[in-house]
């Protein structure tokens, strides 16, 4: 398979900057994905690197060749939107072997090779069946097919499970993820559902305005987010931030706020007291005695999830989730004190939003 390298790729669509100056290295092999919400330039990227949009400015190098201005049909790339792009009229078999015979490659060639990959993506049985007598996360695997019998560099996706019910896409997203380790392929995935992204990225790329706002695995960027956007992006319910003040305690750093006061044991001596923000995820939030706990909630309502539950909580004047396993053995007006798993609390600059600690 191939790498695909960004350097410096910008889109500009009159005033906008789509995508803006954004260097990437997807390595061979790698399933990258591209998260961020509504706008942020995920489907800009991908469609420079296919080659459906030019670039306002960079590169884009495949296997050390420059295609920044190649056709997207000399690419060696293959593409799968959530459309699936399907020809009505054409057998499965034919939609499937249609980019072998665009290349005038012998029937029997063609005959062969789409057997081989509807066996790959459980077809093999549907293969003389029109689209429209298939189901949405069949036509899905058509779709992922006609990618598959090219043997691409590299596979481009945007969000192809976006049209399938909640059950079919978590099927299809094992599916993928599965067909990505068994062929070791390259794939560049859009998404804007954090659940996608989290698992089936080797890693995952967030953009937030067209930047890139951190690259990591799904653990670098869930346990240590580089700023409040990517803290407040990814987790359900979303990490809990509260304006807090730092101090030095001592030989200890303490953030304060009303109704909290957590050390952070960290060694804080000598810095003058800053505005921060502080996070904590609501599963590393349990009830502890209200006497001298680090944050003091009033319970405003508590959600069943089934297996779990989230207590929505208020802290001072902030919001505070707190998610466990059911029952958490708390009611609607309890006052009760919080705490924090040890190793679990962020820091967030409060200008920037970047990360501190
Ligand atoms: P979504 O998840 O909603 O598909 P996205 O992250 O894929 O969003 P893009 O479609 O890449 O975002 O759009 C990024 C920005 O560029 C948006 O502000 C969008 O309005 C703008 N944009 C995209 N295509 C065009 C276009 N053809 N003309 C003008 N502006 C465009």
């Amino acid at each position: 398979m191939s790498r695909i390298r960004l350097q410096g790729l910008t889109r500009r669509f009159g005033q906008v900057t789509a995508v803006d100056d954004v260097w990437l290295d997807v390595a061979d092999g790698e399933f990258l994905v591209l998260l961020g919400p509504s706008g942020c330039g995920k489907s800009t990227l991908l469609r420079m690197i296919a080659g459906l949009l030019e670039p306002s400015g960079g590169r884009v190098l495949l296997d050390d060749a420059d295609i920044t201005h190649a056709p997207p049909q000399r690419r060696n790339l293959a593409m799968v939107f959530q459309g699936y792009a399907l020809y009505p009229h054409l057998s499965v078999a034919r939609n499937i072997g249609f980019p072998l015979r665009a290349r005038r490659l012998p029937k029997a060639v063609v005959r062969a090779k789409v057997a081989e990959v509807a066996a790959m993506v459980e077809l093999t049985g549907l293969l003389d069946r029109r689209p429209r007598e298939l189901s949405g996360g069949q036509r899905q695997r058509v779709a992922l097919a006609r990618a598959l019998v090219r043997d691409p560099g590299a596979f481009l996706m945007d969000e192809p499970l976006s049209n399938l019910d909640a059950k079919l896409r978590a099927t299809t997203r094992a599916e993928i993820a599965a067909l990505h380790r068994r062929l070791g392929a390259t794939v560049v995935y859009v998404t804007h559902d954090q659940v996608e992204a989290m698992t089936m990225a080797t890693r995952i790329v967030l953009l937030n305005e067209g930047r890139v706002e951190q690259t990591g695995t799904p653990a670098e960027v869930y346990d240590e987010p580089a700023s409040v956007f990517v803290a407040r992006f990814l987790g359900s319910p979303p990490m809990n931030l509260l304006d807090a003040t730092l101090h030095a305690a001592g030989s200890d750093l303490v953030a304060r706020a009303p109704d909290v006061e957590v050390a952070l044991g960290l060694d804080g001596a000598g810095l003058p007291d800053r505005a921060v923000t502080l996070g904590v995820r609501p599963e590393h939030l349990g009830f502890a005695p209200r006497g001298n706990a680090p944050f003091r909630a009033e319970v405003m309502s508590v959600e069943n999830l089934g297996g779990e539950e989230v207590a929505h909580c208020r802290v001072g004047s902030a919001q505070v989730s707190v998610r466990g396993a059911r029952p958490l053995g708390v009611a609607p007006g309890d006052r009760v004190g919080l705490s924090a798993r040890p190793g679990h609390l962020h820091l967030f600059d409060a200008g920037s939003g970047r990360r501190l600690v």
